[in-house]
């Protein structure tokens, strides 16, 4: 059987007959692909570890029939900060999710560039943060751009006009900011205030110094936030699961 080495990071897993997993995975050159790791579900085995969500692999993989089958892996990291805190945890699952949720399997366009914008934010996302929301959002509307949906903030996605400085409206299915006019014809628009779409642009292309350090006020935060998980969501084309858990978690004050 043909073998080959890859980087991956476990974006989702599941069961496969007595004793096997299936896992989903980002590559760093494939793109999404699916692994069957047989004996991962024996407690003895010394893969198990390996089907956890958000870790970092190195694998030898041989191409198989339908599934190509994991023989050897090394665990190469499992953002360990990111595990011990509830809120950690569930943007990190979520963010896996929507990865998996957005990505065709065998599609190596973006592969690389998707591989090193996650990887980046698991990282960043351990460390501490004025406000928790800021990574995971910059790295939302990275990923967008990168899959060619990049929101538009600037113009009028109807009717081409820039907006001007007061309140414009946001709609998914149009791809992006609308102005007031055009905004009231639509069903999916949602009023966002100048100082909300500001700070989308923001997010989408400062530093990482910034986004640990920025801290907005909390309406635009928590309305930056809903909007683009909804974009999210809307290209996505299925309910992202994790995101009721990771609401739950802010809600609380995680
Ligand atoms: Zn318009």
């Amino acid at each position: 059987m043909p073998t080959y080495t890859t980087e991956c990071l476990v974006l989702a897993r599941r069961d496969l007959g007595e004793n096997d997993r299936c896992i989903t995975v980002l590559t760093r050159e494939f793109g999404k692909r699916n692994f069957a790791i047989r004996g991962a579900r024996r407690g003895t085995s010394k893969v198990s570890g390996a089907t956890e969500p958000f870790t970092r692999l190195k694998v030898l993989a041989a191409t198989g029939k339908s599934l190509d089958v994991i023989t050897q892996c090394e665990i190469t990291a499992v953002y360990s900060s990111l595990r011990s805190t509830v809120a950690g945890l569930a943007g990190a699952c979520y963010l896996c999710e929507v990865v998996d949720a957005l990505l065709h399997e065998h599609d190596e366009q973006s592969a690389a560039a998707v591989f090193n914008l996650i990887c980046h934010a698991l990282n960043l996302m351990q460390q501490p943060a004025r406000w928790p929301d800021a990574v995971m959002n910059a790295t939302l509307l990275r990923l967008m751009a990168e899959l060619g949906y990049a929101p538009r903030l600037d113009t009028c996605c109807c009717c081409e006009e820039p907006l001007d400085a007061g309140p414009a409206g946001f709609s998914a299915s149009n791809g992006g900011t609308v102005c007031r006019v055009c905004s009231s014809a639509l069903k999916d628009a949602v009023s966002l205030s100048a100082e909300t779409i500001a700070l989308m642009d923001l997010l989408g292309n400062a530093g990482a110094k910034v986004l640990t350090e920025i801290k907005p006020l909390d309406r635009p935060a928590a309305l930056a936030t809903g909007v683009i998980q909804r974009y999210v969501q809307f290209h996505a084309g299925r309910i992202i699961k994790s995101s009721e858990f990771l609401h739950s978690i802010r809600a609380g004050g995680g």
